[in-house]
């Protein structure tokens, strides 16, 4: 018996499992060193104001750079990362690395808003990690909505009570919240009511398609009319071209993030393209 047992299980762990099982744990090995060897990097994708085309606002979009596979995917990686729970490191060190450059942009004199994406984990079982990271934002004393943090449904989806504290502290703090990913996840409009978000972000598959699938441009309308009338305003991802760009303008979408205006990029470029537009206020 034990030997079919054995049998079955054979063949039941296929070979192409075993190797992604594999694969995965050392992907998670490498990725617990990934910090330590300092190949995470933080990339700044920014945002234009529509109806200026001024540059207001940029996304903080985590980088890995593996020493022999090269750019790895925040979507490859950031799943594993909260399975492994080495998401609270890393959250961590996402968190001080975007809050320290908006400090120093601040500094300089230009009044950018910067984006945040936070795992619906560091939200809820975050402790330490979150409190450390509480700390460090106090110690760079940003004005009130010199932050924004990105949760996704999820976040709000755990029926864990520390969610609901954590998101009015972040608000205490004087950071803005988000609601990233609309319309992707299992939007219940009761969550729209329940928490203060200033700004909901549509995600890119609704803009994508925008142009040729009326029902889709229609939501879009729809989606950012309601956020109005909720008092938030409205930011488009995945701006591909010019004529979505438009078409989310005329809708009246505040706000807007794509390919079409910028890829995101590391820090440095990221300072020069806001001292070259000179927008907004000079970083001279
Ligand atoms: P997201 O927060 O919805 O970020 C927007 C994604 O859309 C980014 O992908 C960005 O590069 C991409 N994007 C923006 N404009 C365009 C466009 O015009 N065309 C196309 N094709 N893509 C566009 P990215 O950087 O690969 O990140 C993917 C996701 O990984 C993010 O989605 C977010 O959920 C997660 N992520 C990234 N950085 C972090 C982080 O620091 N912490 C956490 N917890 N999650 C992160
Ligand atoms: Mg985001
Ligand atoms: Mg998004
Ligand atoms: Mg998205």
């Amino acid at each position: 018996a034990a030997k079919h047992l054995g049998r079955n299980r054979f063949a039941y762990f296929s070979p192409a499992m075993q190797a992604r099982a594999q694969e995965r744990r050392r992907t998670s090995d490498e990725l617990r060193q990934a910090v330590a060897r300092g190949e995470l990097q933080m990339h700044y994708q920014p945002i234009v104001e529509l109806a200026t085309g001024r540059i207001v606002k940029a996304e903080a979009l985590l980088r890995w750079r593996h020493p022999e596979r090269g750019w790895v995917s925040p979507v490859e990686f950031i799943p594993l990362a909260e399975e492994t729970g080495l998401i609270f490191d890393i959250g961590e060190w996402v968190f001080r690395t975007a809050v320290s450059d908006a400090a120093r942009w601040r500094g300089e004199g230009c009044e950018i808003q910067v984006s945040i994406n936070v795992s619906p984990l560091q939200i809820a079982k975050g402790g330490a990690s979150f409190a450390r990271c509480m700390e460090f934002l106090a110690s760079q004393r940003l004005p009130r909505h010199a932050i924004v943090i990105e949760v996704t449904e999820g976040t709000l989806l755990q029926h864990d009570r520390n969610v609901e504290e954590r998101l009015r502290e972040l608000e205490e703090r004087g950071l803005a919240l988000a609601l990233d990913d609309f319309g992707t996840g299992y939007s219940s409009l009761s969550y729209l009511q329940q928490y203060r978000f200033e700004f909901l972000k549509i995600d890119r598959a609704f803009v994508g398609n925008m142009q040729t699938d009326s029902r889709q441009l229609a939501l879009c309308r729809t989606i950012i009319a309601m956020a109005h009338t909720l008092g938030m305003r409205v930011i488009s991802e995945g701006i591909g071209d010019e004529q979505a760009a438009e078409l989310l303008r005329h809708a009246g979408c505040d706000y807007g993030q794509g390919f079409y205006f910028h890829q995101p990029m590391p820090a440095a470029p990221f300072e020069q393209l806001l001292r070259a537009r000179d927008l907004p206020p000079a970083l001279h």
